[in-house]
């Protein structure tokens, strides 16, 4: 057996394999190396899949608003804390409605898509079977 890189001999027990191409030791490190080192742009991107892949219902800009306009509250110190705090709590849970129950209409309306084409399907099997 030979490395697949450099061509030097590699026996099964010294060797790595990677997708069914064996490596010595010194070009299996090098490869490895090489998959480490992400762009500036690799990198971006999957912060941003990891953001979109773990986010609530509710967009992190607005959660974020309702965040920084009770934490001014706050600062300002004019109004009860409980009361801000209030606010705050009603603001979220209004929000998570609205978002879910958009979440929940488009889910709907996809619905009633797939349903309207298996309607359309059944109407030209009953045609099909009366012109029989
Ligand atoms: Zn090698």
């Amino acid at each position: 057996m030979k490395c697949s890189k450099c061509g030097s001999p590699v026996t099964r027990d010294k060797g790595f394999e990677i997708g069914g191409s064996w490596f010595c030791a010194g070009c299996f490190v090098a490869k490895a190396q090489e998959a480490r080192h992400f762009s500036k742009d690799d990198v971006a991107r999957l912060k941003r899949a990891h953001l979109e892949e773990t986010a609530g219902p509710i967009p992190r800009t607005f959660l974020l608003q309702i965040l920084e306009s009770g934490y001014d509250r706050i600062s300002r110190g004019e109004e009860p804390f409980d009361q801000i705090l209030q606010d705050m709590t009603n603001e979220i849970e209004r929000a998570a409605g609205l978002f879910i129950s958009r979440e929940i209409l488009q889910v709907i309306e996809a619905c009633q898509h797939v349903f309207l084409e298996q309607e359309e399907e059944i109407r030209q099997r009953m045609r099909k079977l009366s012109g029989l």
